[in-house]
Parts: C-alpha cells; structure tokens; sequence
C-alpha cells in the first residue's frame, strides 16, 4: 500500500494496515488534532456524546446507576477477561517494584519468564521472606550445541577461522 498524505501536516506517511482509512500521521500533534476535530464533530452531531462530556463523570454515573451493572450483566465474559488482565497487571506492578527496591546488582533482563507460585508470592513482594515456588524455565534458542563467540569475543590479533 502506498504513502498518503496527512491531512494536517501534509507529510507523507505510510497508513496503518489496521487501519486502511488512516487520513492523519502518527505525529503527535496531528493525533491531538485529529481527536479534537473528532471531538468537536461529534458534540454537535450526537446529543448523548454531548451530556456525558458535559456532565462530570460522578454526575453522569448518578444519572446512570445501572450502566455498570447492566453492562456486566450483559457482557460477562468481558468482566471474567478484565477480572484476570487486573490480577495479571497487579502481578507485574508488584514484580516491578520488588526489581526496583533490591539492591543486587547484577540483576539483569533474561529472556526467560519467571513465574512466582503460591501463597508466599504476595509476601515475597512485601520484602518478606517468602515459601513460594520458583520455576525457572529457559527458552531454549532454536539451534543447539555450542553458541559460536560473536566477534567482540575474538582477541585482537587472533585470527579467525570463518570455517570453525
Ligand atoms: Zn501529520
């Protein structure tokens, strides 16, 4: 597919493929335009868009008791899939501020994904010492044997066999 023009800055870019319409660039500030223009057609175009800006959302949730209730009723699957990208998003917050708070130094990124299993988990996060599982499992790299050296791993002077 081929470049367009964007309509604020009149750069060219290439359109996403997930969105096959895509008139404006990924610029920053075109986004922030476009989503102002968006936001001002839509107010005068569609009457409840317009009420629930306007209202704060505390005003707008009173007026509307049931949406929340009735939209879980409705899409229950939907509470289940937020329910576990909550307790997941949770997992990570708590990972990430135990990788903050330690002092190793040599702790390093790995490809490979640690999971912390059990009850003891949460007070492994509280910096408290913790029965939890460990597994560490290692993606393996897709070819086997010995990791050839990469060229930095070469001492200077050394000649290098290509064939090795
Ligand atoms: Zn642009």
């Amino acid at each position: 597919m081929g470049e367009r023009r964007c309509l604020y800055c009149q750069q060219n870019f290439q359109p996403s493929k997930f969105q096959r319409r895509q008139a404006v660039c990924g610029e920053a500030d075109c986004q922030r335009r476009r989503r102002a223009d968006y936001h001002r057609r839509k107010l005068n175009a569609d009457p409840e868009y317009r009420e629930v800006c306007r209202d704060s959302p505390r005003k707008w949730r009173s007026r509307h008791p049931d949406y929340w209730k009735q939209y879980r009723q409705k899409n229950p699957e939907s509470v289940e899939q937020n329910r576990q990208q909550q307790q997941l998003r949770d997992r990570k917050r708590r990972l990430r501020n135990l990788a903050n708070n330690t002092s190793a130094l040599d702790l390093k990124h790995s490809a490979a994904q640690v999971w912390l299993v059990g009850s003891g988990a949460a007070d492994l996060a509280n910096n408290n010492s913790a029965p939890a599982q460990i597994w560490v499992i290692e993606a393996l790299s897709p070819h086997r044997g010995p990791v050839p050296p990469s060229c930095k791993q070469h001492p200077a002077g050394v000649a290098v066999d290509p064939a090795a």
